[in-house]
């Protein structure tokens, strides 16, 4: 574990999650095939939005499930929220807006939610 921080292009939305980032997920539903996200979860509580709350557009598609948070200026999604099977809060961070991340190092999984 330690501290990244990350945020959309312009610089509106800011944030900082206290999780390790070797791992991600890439998924085959279809936002995220067209966004070319690359998805890394932590609880909430993790979690810190530092500037941008008044900026995210919220956008939830299919079940409602999940609120995609992206940025009103810059149009990125750097997080979206949404609550696991268990009922707790999580954040689903864009690995791809975290500073100084080395994207090749990650281990990438893929996540059929096509098929969800
Ligand atoms: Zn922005």
């Amino acid at each position: 574990m330690a501290m990244h921080h990350g945020g959309c292009h312009c610089g509106a939305v800011r944030w900082q999650a206290d999780t390790g980032v070797d791992k991600g997920l890439v998924c085959n539903c279809s936002i995220c095939t067209k966004r070319g996200s690359i998805l890394h979860f932590v609880p909430d509580t993790s979690f810190t939005l530092e500037s941008g709350a008044d900026r995210l557009t919220e956008y939830r598609f299919n079940k409602h499930a999940i609120a995609h948070l992206f940025c009103d200026t810059c149009g990125i999604l750097s997080f979206a929220r949404g609550t696991a099977p268990d009922g707790t809060k999580m954040v689903a961070l864009n690995l791809r807006c975290v500073d100084g991340i080395d994207l090749k190092a990650i281990e990438v999984t893929e996540y059929d939610g096509a098929s969800v």
